[in-house]
This record gives structure tokens, sequence and C-alpha cells, in this order.
């Protein structure tokens, strides 16, 4: 698909990981993945889903495997997905070694909750034997047993210092095609957890998202304002964000953030404006069309609706495309400059006959 954009992380090289695909780090454009919400056993479920989130644009996916029935369907999974997929483990290090020895092209392992060392290097070793990275996990469930009950540290400090030591870890076990994920449910914490580890561990590919966002509208603005912030500060390889919704949306909400920052633009995106006391037409209307229909659209160009047609084709100047309106008229014009006048009721039609003309 074509990715206009595709700015690489103006932080220092992370090293790259390659999950099936998909670079992860290394220079690579900041990736998307999301996360299932089927039952991975239900192997025809999953695998609609997993195409659904691919047509979206998720480059990543990852599935929970909860239990040894989940394997067999895992399997599956991965031999039919279009995307990579992560397996998902908590708990239970048979089934990371499971998922491993089944097609999983990353596990996603909190360290803190596996149990024992022993167990931790169990899944070190198999995976580097098969050659699948590993996310190293952290989250206020998975510290590290060492920071989880020190009343001196804060929780950014037991976070980041458990990360650490993990990382630490996998690296003194000879195994380096690590990603790695601290996260929390707060934006602040999660930025400042974030702008840590980039310190301290420059050359770690990092995993973020803002843990248990809430839903749609809550989550968006969370996510935005922690994965922007990071983002616009070159810090992230790869993101995930996570809303209680359709996994569809999360991956729709993550190009829309990575184009707000100007990283990757996959699809169109629209410029509206507020509306004043000089709008003449239905605005709101036509922009909820608008955009409904440019979900279809997968040019990455920028189209503007307009209240006015006084100020609307000034202030849309940088939009490639645009519709201004007026009293039963509309204006259609691209780069600021006035294409021609249409009338309002066939206004939204033109504007896409035109965008197909020019751009598709
Ligand atoms: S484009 Fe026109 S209607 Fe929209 S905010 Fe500006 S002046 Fe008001």
């Amino acid at each position: 698909m074509p990715d206009v954009l595709a700015r690489t992380p103006a932080r220092a090289l992370t090293r790259p990981v390659q999950v099936g695909p998909v670079q992860v780090g290394g220079g690579a454009p900041v990736s998307v993945q999301s996360m299932c919400t089927t039952d991975t056993a239900d192997v025809p479920a999953t695998l609609a889903q997993i195409g659904r989130l691919a047509e979206a644009g998720c480059e990543i996916v990852r599935v929970a495997v909860p239990t040894a029935a989940a394997l067999d369907g895992f399997a599956e999974v991965c031999a039919a997905s279009p995307l990579p997929v992560v397996a998902d483990i908590h708990f239970d290090h048979a089934l990371a070694i499971g998922a491993c020895r089944r097609g999983a092209s990353a596990l996603r392992v909190n360290p803190g909750n596996i149990g024992s060392w022993e167990r931790v290097d169990a899944v070190i070793d198999e995976a580097g034997a098969a050659g699948v990275p590993i996310r190293i996990g952290v989250n206020a469930g998975s510290l590290d047993p060492a920071f989880a009950e020190r009343e001196d540290l804060t929780h950014v400090e037991k976070l980041v210092g458990s990360a650490t030591s993990f990382v630490e870890h996998f690296r003194a076990r000879g195994f380096a095609d690590i990603v790695l994920s601290a996260k929390a449910h707060g934006v602040v914490t999660t930025v400042e957890v974030n702008r840590a580890l980039s310190r301290e561990l420059p050359d770690v590919p990092l995993h973020i998202g803002v843990t248990e966002a809430g839903t749609l509208r809550q989550g968006t603005v969370k996510n935005a304002a922690a994965i922007g912030a990071l983002l616009m500060e070159g810090i992230g390889d790869t993101v995930r964000l996570s809303l209680t919704a359709d996994p569809v949306e999360e991956v729709n909400v993550a190009w829309d953030l990575l184009s707000a920052v100007g990283l990757r633009r996959l699809r169109p995106e629209l410029v509206s404006c507020p509306t004043c006391g000089r709008c003449q037409w239905d605005l709101m209307g036509v922009a909820a069309e608008v955009e409904r229909r440019l979900a279809a659209v997968r040019a990455p160009i920028t189209v503007a609706v307009m209240g006015c047609v006084v100020n609307g084709p000034g202030e849309a100047r940088g939009a490639d495309i645009g519709l201004a309106g007026g009293r039963g008229k509309a204006v259609l014009f691209a780069g600021g400059e006035k294409i021609r006048t249409v009338d309002e009721a066939d206004a939204v039609d033109e504007l896409f006959a035109e965008i197909e003309r020019r751009f598709v």
C-alpha cells in the first residue's frame, strides 16, 4: 500500500528485529499492530478478524494463547494468516515453547509472571533456537520481584528497573532479538517510562501504547496524547493503541495518529472547519458523508470540506482537493484554487468523481 510520508524516527537507530516480514526498529517505519478479540481456538473467526485487520492496514497481529487447547488453533492461524502472528503468553512457559514450535512470528512474554528464571530461560533458549523474537512486556502486574516491593521507588522507576533487568537477563543468556514494552494506563507514566527506557536502553526497539486505555473516545485521547508525544520525540518503533472496541478501530486510530504526527500516511486525511456564523450549508452532514466515503479511498491525500466560500478555500490551502459551501452551491477547489461551482445537492458526488479522476 502507498505510504507517502514513511518518515523514520529521529532517535538513534535501535537494533532491527524481524517479526515475520516486518522489521521493527533499526530505522524501519513505525509499524501498526493490534490484537484479536476472538477465541484463538476458533480458527475461522480468528482468521476472519485478522483479514479485517489486514485490510485496515494492520501489520502485525497478536493472539492470545491461554491454554494448551489453543495451541492447535494457533498453529492453523499462523499457517493461514496474511500477517505475522505474535503469541501472547501469560504464566505458562510451556505455552510459549509450544507457540514457538507452531509457527509464531514472535512471542510476547512478561517474564515477571512466568514464575521462575528457569522457566523464562527455557523460553529464551527455545525462541533463540527457533529464531523467534520476543517482546518483553512489563506492567504493574508483572514487575521484577526485586523491584516490586521496594517502597523507595516510584512506579515509573519500578517499571524501568524491571524492564532493564529483564533485558539484561535475556542478553546475558545470549538472546538479543528483543522488543520491549513497559505499559501503564496513565498518559504521564507511559511517557515518562518510555523516555527513560529510550535513554537507558537506546538500542532496544520499543513497542509503545497505553494499556487499558478505555473505550473508543477516551482511549483514543489517551493513546494520542501519550503515543503522539513519544513519537514526536522520536521514541517508539511499533504501536498498539489498545481500545475497548472492535480492534479494526485500533488500527484506524493508529494510522490517523501516525498521519497526524507526520510519520506515515496510508489513507486520506480529512480537514474540516468547525463552522461559524458564516456557514451556509450543512457542513456537519457533508463532513460525515465525506468521511464515510473516504474510508474506501486508499490515496494518501488531504481532503477539505469547509463552511463558506469566503474563507474556506484559503483556510484549506494545503488540501489537495476540497469543497466550500455556499447558498445552494459549493465551490470545488484544489490547492486553494477554485476548479468550478457545483450544486450543493451534487457536491459530494462531484468531489468524489474528481478524487477518482485525479488521485485513484
Ligand atoms: S471556513 Fe468559513 S464557515 Fe468555516 S470557520 Fe472559516 S469562516 Fe467560518
